[in-house]
């Protein structure tokens, strides 16, 4: 079969790999589609970062893997042990693998298993016509829900478990800086837990024009004006209750601090890939919270293909841009996310088959 196989920055390359079979506890996927992540783009462009370049504690892989970790499929082999699904089973697939067994996973807290593993870096993933998964992550679709929808439950998961990190309670004033998709998924996310009002700050006119049609209570360019006064004009000189930083850049931490207001919470949701200055004196001052949101545990999981089912959260118009297929992913995928004209794309998916 033919597979993506991450060898480093800038050297992805499409091999043809053995179909893998299931072994106890597992399942064979037919891979109907698979998102690129942003952590896909950052491994293309500076990696290796999540694909470990000597063998993983939990899954004993290193680089190549083959990435690609948010999809959806169908069951069309199961291996011994697996109850609850069958071949023809319509999934989506949850792609980390907690190992169940240490001091955080027993609490309940998969997301900082100490071997925490990930199907598309430290085990092969999706981008690929076949995938071998543990039953553990399989998650049966609602029939309404299409196998393109399912692929945003992933990237949702993170939105959902920032928003519940964040402590946010009906009625509050929010800010979402960067209107990508997870910009956009913790934008929907937030409103579908409460948020009285969610005001967007993001540079592309395009994006803008997606969060409002997606609810944004308004969206403004950060570059114009002065941001901290805007906002808190429309806030009764309150500014934010939360801010969720979406955006990953050292300029975006302190457009979190001019926005957000007494007692708030910045949550940190983007990755700044350099260390970044921040004024504590405010924090201090103003007794504001910072906290960082990483991926999400199981439970978060199934909230977001909740949210999907139920149409609280729309991916539809999320899925702008393109659709295409593996061979084609280097180009119109990789290369096109990294380029001067990246920012245009805002998700796109990837099939096997027949675009
Ligand atoms: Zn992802
Ligand atoms: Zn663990």
């Amino acid at each position: 079969m033919k597979a993506l196989r991450y060898y480093k920055q800038k050297d992805f390359r499409i091999e043809t790999l053995a179909e893998p079979s299931p072994g106890p506890g597992e399942a064979k996927v037919k891979v109907k589609w698979c998102g690129i992540c942003g952590s896909d783009i950052q491994e293309y462009r500076s990696g290796p970062q999540m694909v470990p370049t000597k063998p993983h504690p939990q899954t004993g892989m290193s680089a190549p893997v083959t990435g690609g970790h948010e999809f959806s499929g169908e069951i069309t082999e199961i291996g011994e042990d697996i109850t609850g699904f069958a071949p023809g089973d319509r999934v989506v697939v949850r792609p980390t693998l907690p190992c169940y067994q240490c001091h955080y996973c027993r609490q309940g807290r998969f997301i900082q298993c100490v071997v925490l593993a990930t199907l598309g870096a430290s085990s092969n993933g999706a981008f690929a016509e076949y995938a071998v998964v543990r039953g553990d992550c399989l998650y049966k679709l609602p029939d309404h829900v299409s196998f393109e929808q399912a692929t945003y439950a992933e990237p949702l998961a993170c939105a959902v478990r920032g928003v519940e990190r964040s402590g946010m309670v009906a009625g509050a004033t929010v800010v979402v800086l960067g209107a990508g998709p997870i910009g956009l998924l913790t934008m929907q996310t937030a409103l579908a837990c409460g948020a009285s009002r969610v005001f967007v700050f993001e540079t592309v006119e395009r994006r803008r024009k997606l969060a409002e049609e997606l609810g944004a209570t308004a969206s403004f360019d950060p570059r114009e004006g002065n941001p901290g006064k805007l906002i808190a004009s429309l806030t009764e000189g309150r500014r934010a209750d939360i801010v969720f930083e979406c955006a990953g850049n050292a300029s975006a931490l302190l457009l979190a601090d001019s926005l957000s207001g007494r007692g708030s919470t910045i949550l940190q949701m983007g990755v700044p890939s350099e260390p970044v200055e921040f004024p504590f004196y405010n924090l201090f001052m103003r007794e504001k919270t910072i906290i960082a949101s990483q991926g999400y545990v199981n439970d978060q999981f199934q909230t977001a293909l909740d949210f999907i089912a139920s149409g609280k959260v729309r991916c539809d118009p999320i899925m702008t841009s393109a659709k295409i297929s593996l061979d084609d992913i280097v180009a119109k995928g990789f290369e096109a996310l990294t380029g001067s004209k990246g920012h245009q794309h805002c998700k796109i998916l990837v099939t096997p088959g027949m675009v």
